[in-house]
C-alpha cells in the first residue's frame, strides 16, 4: 500500500548537484568574459558569494544587490575591469543550462513514478533560472510540477510557501505527503511548520536538532523506496 501519495522534493543536493552547477557555470562564464579561470579563481568568488548569500539570509540584503555584487567584489578583488551585470548574466544563463543529477536520483524517480506517486519539486530559487534547469534535465518528465520560491512570493521554511503549494495541490493532507530534502533550515524546519511528514537526507551524516521533528532520516535516496 501506498503510504505517501505525494512526494514533495527539494531540488539543490537533494536530486541536483548543484555546487558542480555553479563551479561549470562559473568556468562557462569565465571563457565568455576572457577571465582566466582557476580552481582558485573561483575559491575566490566562491568566498565573496557565500559571504553576501549569509548578510542576504540575516534580511541585511536584497537578492538583486547580492546576485549582482557578488561580481562587482570578485572583480574588485583580480583588479579587473569587466561588466559585473554581464558576468552576473552569463553565469545565471549558464547555471539555467547545467544538471548534474545527484546518484540514484533518476533511477529513483522513475521508480516512484512507476509505482504512481505524484512528485513535485519544491525550492528557493530564480524561477527563470530553476526553470530552464528542470526543463532540460531527466526529471522533467518524471515530476507533476515546480513550486519556486520567487514565484510563491514566499521561500521555504515559512508556512506561506508550503500554503501556496497546499492551494495549488488540493489533494494532498496532512498524511498523504512527505516533505524530503537535505536542508534542516529549510526542508524540515518548513515541513514542521507547514504540518507535514518529512524525511531528511542526510548522506554526510550531520547531527540533528533537537528542536525540530524529522520523521525519516535517509543516507541516500534509493532508501526513501522502503519508505513511502
Ligand atoms: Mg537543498
Amino acid at each position: 500500500m501506498m503510504k505517501y501519495e505525494y512526494l514533495l522534493f527539494d531540488a539543490d543536493d537533494t536530486l541536483f548537484d548543484f555546487p558542480k552547477a555553479s563551479s561549470r557555470a562559473f568556468e562557462a562564464m569565465c571563457r565568455a568574459r576572457d577571465i582566466p579561470y582557476s580552481p582558485e579563481v573561483y575559491r575566490i568568488y566562491h568566498e565573496i558569494n557565500l559571504e553576501l548569500w549569509a548578510a542576504f539570509d540575516r534580511g541585511e540584503l536584497s537578492k538583486e544587490f547580492v546576485t549582482l555584487e557578488r561580481y562587482v567584489r570578485f572583480l574588485k578583488a583580480l583588479g579587473l575591469e569587466r561588466d559585473p551585470a554581464g558576468c552576473n548574466r552569463d553565469y545565471l544563463a549558464a547555471l539555467g543550462e547545467g544538471v548534474y543529477p545527484l546518484p540514484h536520483a533518476e533511477e529513483v524517480c522513475r521508480e516512484l513514478k512507476r509505482r504512481g506517486h505524484r512528485m513535485y519539486i519544491i525550492t528557493n530559487a530564480v524561477a527563470s533560472v530553476q526553470r530552464s534547469r528542470l526543463r532540460g534535465s531527466v526529471f522533467a518528465e518524471l515530476f507533476e510540477g515546480a513550486f519556486i520560491s520567487e514565484e510563491a512570493g514566499a521561500a521555504k521554511p515559512s508556512k506561506a510557501y508550503f500554503d501556496y503549494v497546499r492551494r495549488r495541490l488540493p489533494g494532498l493532507t496532512d498524511e498523504n505527503a512527505l516533505v524530503i530534502g537535505d536542508s534542516l533550515a529549510t526542508d524540515m524546519q518548513g515541513a514542521n511548520n507547514a504540518g507535514l511528514p518529512c524525511c531528511w537526507v542526510n548522506p554526510a551524516g550531520n547531527p540533528g536538532r533537537e528542536d525540530l521533528r524529522v520523521d525519516y532520516e535517509i543516507s541516500g535516496l534509493r532508501e526513501l523506496l522502503e519508505i513511502v
